[in-house]
């Protein structure tokens, strides 16, 4: 899903850079909602940001079609168009965007360091981390074939386009649940698909999605791949006992799958200066978007594992961006 490294157009893109060090006030690291969303309120408080986009420019959204639950669009609005949206607004106020993926961190002294595509190094005053998060996904080859087209990894996201359906979800943790209980309000019939014969979710939970009429567990099921004509799910070959005696396949009919078997948030490279929860989620004081280093702020999905939206990565970008200028202004007088 992440577009392919293009070399000529980073070439283009990229012509701002002479030199293998470069001094700047905000180094921004993303460009989803978070990163966009920080960079219009750095760039207006005059912190004249150097944004850089990642693999993925524009962020997750970008692989998705309708989304119908941002504010401001009142007829709902695609993915990769919203989020031209915010790239324009970023660069009307003179943000610096440019290609390239950020591939090491030192925040050890008074001014953070980071390396691009491990040649380049930037020295900046703040950096705002906005690298969001990645959903897990099974490594199923029909993952990709229905992407779009019935796959989906976030209920709150896609669900409404299921009303009255029957779905899947894969998982047994609290995601998976809770992904379950919500789909259960808007769909026929919800399957649990669970690899094991027990939940890893918190008994609260998974008391709740035992007692929801419309869910059915699928207790130690697999899935093996998804069925249906021109890219749209109609169904789901599933094992049941893999690898044991009463080994069974099946099939299920389903217009939808989610996997909501975890996520992964994009902060491997900063973790040696960065406190970050056991899944590697950053740490921020409640409240604020300031990690445990002075001067580097995280907004966005890599931050948050709750909510992980776009209107809440929007928010919290804002909130980057505001801390990063009070930080600077009361260290620079
Ligand atoms: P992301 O959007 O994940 O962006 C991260 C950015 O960081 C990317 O640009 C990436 O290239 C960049 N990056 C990562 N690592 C590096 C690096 N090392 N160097 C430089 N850049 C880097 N939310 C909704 O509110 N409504 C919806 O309808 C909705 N639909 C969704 C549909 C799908 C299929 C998915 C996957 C998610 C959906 N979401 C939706 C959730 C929403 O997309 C996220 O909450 C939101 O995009 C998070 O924004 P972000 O800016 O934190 O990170
Ligand atoms: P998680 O707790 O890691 O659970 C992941 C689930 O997916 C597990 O059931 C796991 O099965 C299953 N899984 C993983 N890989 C799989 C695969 N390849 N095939 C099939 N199943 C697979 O992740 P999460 O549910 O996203 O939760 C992450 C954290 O957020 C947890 O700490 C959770 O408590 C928290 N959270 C809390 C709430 C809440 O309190 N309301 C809501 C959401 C999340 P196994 O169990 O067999 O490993």
């Amino acid at each position: 899903m992440f577009k392919p490294l293009n070399l000529d157009e980073n070439k283009e893109k990229d012509n701002t850079q002479t030199t293998d060090v470069e001094r700047v006030k905000c180094l921004i690291i993303g460009s989803g909602p978070a990163g966009y969303t920080a960079a219009v309120y750095a760039a207006r408080a005059n912190l004249e940001p150097v944004l850089y986009e990642g693999l993925q420019p524009g962020g997750q959204l970008t692989t998705t079609t309708e989304v119908e639950n941002y504010p401001g669009y009142p007829e709902g609005v695609t993915g990769p168009v919203m989020m031209e949206d915010f790239k324009k607004q970023a660069q009307r106020f003179g943000t610096d965007i440019r290609w390239g993926l950020a591939t090491k961190a030192d925040f050890s002294g008074d001014i953070h360091k980071v390396w691009i595509d491990d040649k380049k190094k930037i020295e900046a005053e703040v950096v705002i981390i906005a690298t969001g998060a990645t959903a897990k996904y099974l490594g199923l080859e029909d993952e990709k074939k229905y992407a779009g087209g019935g796959v989906s990894a976030c209920a709150t996201c896609d669900g409404f386009f299921y009303r009255g359906k029957d779905v899947a979800v894969v998982g047994g943790g609290d995601t998976a649940c809770e992904e379950a209980i919500y789909l259960s309000g808007l769909c026929k019939k919800v399957y649990m698909i669970v690899r094991r014969d027990v939940f890893r979710a918190s008994k609260v939970m998974a008391e709740r999605v035992k007692n929801t009429p419309n869910i059915e567990i699928l207790w130690k099921h697999q899935t093996k791949g998804l069925l249906g004509e021109n890219g749209v799910v109609e169904g789901a070959a599933l094992v049941k006992n893999l690898g044991e005696d009463g080994e069974e396949e099946l099939k299920i009919k389903i217009d939808g799958f989610f996997l909501a078997i975890g996520h992964k948030p994009n902060s491997d490279i900063f973790a040696k200066f960065l406190d970050t929860d056991s899944i590697g989620y950053i740490n921020t004081t409640p409240g604020t978007s300031k990690t445990n280093v002075e001067g580097v702020f995280a907004c966005g999905d890599v931050q948050d594992s709750k909510y992980r939206q776009a209107v809440t990565a929007a928010g919290s970008g804002c909130m980057a961006a505001i801390d990063a200028e009070r930080y600077l202004s009361e260290k620079n007088g």
